[in-house]
């Protein structure tokens, strides 16, 4: 689906929009924060896509604040909406609690309070690591407390307003009507509309039908399936919350929401958003916020090998394997209209080489204007910078030493060490959060067959029949590894085994017979020491081995006779 965003391609979206957030927060509410808003519902695990929600706005709110001036984010938690449907994975006998608000469902693993909470907490938690500041708004609390009991009466008292204005794009797009979307009912009939859906008392389930409403005392009376019947009682005792087209224009108004984005489902033509602008003003006596839709987020290679929880993946689930900077970045460098795809296989090493090259042009001052910016607003916030790695050695090279050494942690400080000479890392702090990452990567999405078996014992057969050509290299090996044992040396070494054998010097240039020597010498030591044709870099090998255990594994056994 196309999606626009109002701020020219040639513009930087944030800078932009954060300067319209501050005028026109000022122009509506002089004196006052602007406020951003996000909105989630807490119905099951929270993914990827949805952290674009959060993303967009704090990246605003965060400009806003960077240039000084405070900024409110809201995160308005629909965990009053109707539980719809069971998510994938959970047992089937919550099914019962459809109709429920999600925080009057149980929580699925008895840790926390309620359905609800359960979902909201690992989202919370990653927003902290992210840097992303949010005032959290809770729509039980909000419609139990009563805060909208003057909005609903209103709504009630306006309903044959509001479903004139419902039934006008009703007609507009009938195909669309929400059929999947009970909470989202939409009027037959303009004249016995009702906005408000209550919860039952008796089952707590929304199968309520409103049968009367009196506009002068605002007591309402209404039917549920489960055969209850209750009323007139006054509406502010009653559970319930207005359907969702309503509901969200009215929370503009109540919270003076400046700037809300949305995705694209809620931004075309006859959405949500089209006839929240018309009731927000009719009804609400507020204004539609500033807004703009965003495109979607994909991921690539993201099913875990462990096939634990299984489902799309979660913010979480990408700040195991990216820093957080990085993460902010994925989101920060893409216009709303472009789409993001968050790699979750063999791309995760290039992604990191693209932001390391990204920080260095920045350090070195190379980086153009933009570049800058988007590195500015992923690497920190207006509170400060974020946890970065202090050394951050390529993911790819720490990724091949956590495969190595299946995660050993004393084997990978001696590894790293030799690979860093002359300047060794001094302990492994140094090297997190990125080696946990790069192990995280590897046990979770390297699949087994990919990943490196070093050898127990001498490949006996082969080493029985190599020619003496091998034979000899394999002694080079031996003798000649010790004098340089780093990652340099050990490169110069392995390309240059074939051209001392050739009679050439180390530094000969490369022929077509070298490379092609180099490469079948390659694949002998990758079946010698990993019984594959190929592998981690081999000079990362070598030093993950140690000179003892290759000695073992390459030692020539006595030829057949
Ligand atoms: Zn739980
Ligand atoms: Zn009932």
């Amino acid at each position: 689906m196309e999606v626009a965003c109002p701020v020219a391609p040639a513009d930087d979206w944030v800078a932009r929009t954060a300067g319209e957030v501050r005028a026109e927060g000022e122009r509506r509410h002089p004196g006052e924060a602007p406020t951003c808003a996000s909105g989630i519902s807490p119905s099951g695990p929270v993914h990827l896509g949805n952290l674009r929600e959060l993303m967009v706005p704090h990246l605003v709110a965060d400009e806003v604040r960077k240039q000084g001036v405070p900024c409110r984010h809201i995160l308005s938690w629909d965990d009053y909406d109707r539980f719809r449907r069971v998510p994938a994975g959970f047992p089937p006998e919550f099914a019962g609690h459809i109709g429920r608000p999600l925080s009057a469902v149980p929580d699925p693993c008895g840790e926390h309070p309620n359905w609800a909470e359960h979902f909201k907490e690992p989202l919370r938690e990653s927003l902290a690591r992210l840097g992303v500041l949010v005032t959290e708004i809770s729509q039980t609390r909000m419609y139990t407390s009563g805060a909208y009991a003057a909005q609903i009466v209103t709504a009630m008292r306006r309903r044959a307003d509001i479903g004139a204005v419902l039934a006008r794009y009703q007609t507009k797009r009938p195909a669309q009507a929400g059929a999947d979307d009970p909470d989202d009912e939409e009027p037959r009939n303009a004249g016995t509309y009702y906005p408000f859906k209550p919860y039952c008392a008796s089952c707590g389930r929304d199968d309520t039908t409103v049968t009367a409403f009196d506009d002068e005392t605002s007591q309402i009376t209404y039917t549920c399936a489960c055969g209850a019947r209750v009323g007139p009682v006054p509406v502010a005792e009653v559970a319930g919350k207005l359907v969702w087209k309503v509901d969200w224009p009215m929370r503009w108004a109540y919270e003076h929401v400046t700037f809300e984005p949305a995705g694209v489902d809620h931004s075309s033509p006859g959405s949500s958003f089209t006839v929240g602008g018309e009731l927000v003003s009719e009804i609400f006596g507020g204004e539609m916020p500033l807004h703009f839709g965003y495109s979607f987020v994909g991921t690539t290679g993201s099913a875990k090998m462990s096939g634990s929880a299984g489902g799309a993946p979660t913010p979480s689930d990408a700040l195991e394997i990216f820093e957080a900077q990085l993460v902010r970045w994925l989101y920060a460098r893409r216009r709303p209209e472009q789409s993001i795809t968050l790699a979750f296989d063999a791309e995760v090493g290039r992604v990191y080489d693209e932001w390391d090259k990204l920080t260095r042009n920045v350090a070195d001052g190379s980086a153009d204007a933009a570049s800058q910016a988007v590195y500015a607003r992923a690497a920190g916030t207006a509170e400060g910078p974020l946890p970065a790695t202090p050394r951050p050695l390529p993911f790819r090279t720490l990724a091949s030493v956590a495969d190595i050494t299946a995660g050993h942690q004393e084997q990978i400080l001696r590894i790293l060490r030799d690979l860093t000479t002359p300047d060794p890392v001094a302990t492994l702090d140094e090297v997190r959060p990125r080696l946990d990452c790069a192990q995280a990567w590897v046990a979770g999405y390297v699949a087994p067959a990919d990943r490196t078996q070093v050898r127990e014992e001498p490949d006996k057969e082969r080493l029985a029949v190599l020619t003496d050509g091998e034979r000899r290299a394999l002694e080079i090996l031996a003798e000649r590894m010790g004098g340089d044992w780093s990652l340099n040396g050990l490169t110069t070494l392995l390309y240059g085994i074939p051209k001392l054998q050739r009679g050439l010097p180390l530094d000969a240039p490369p022929t077509a017979e070298l490379k092609a020597a180099q490469r079948a010498w390659f694949i002998l030591l990758y079946q010698l020491l990993i019984g594959k044709d190929t592998g981690p870099r081999l000079p990362t090998l070598l030093l993950a081995l140690g000179q003892d255990r290759i000695r073992v594994l390459l030692a020539p056994g006595d030829p057949v006779t």
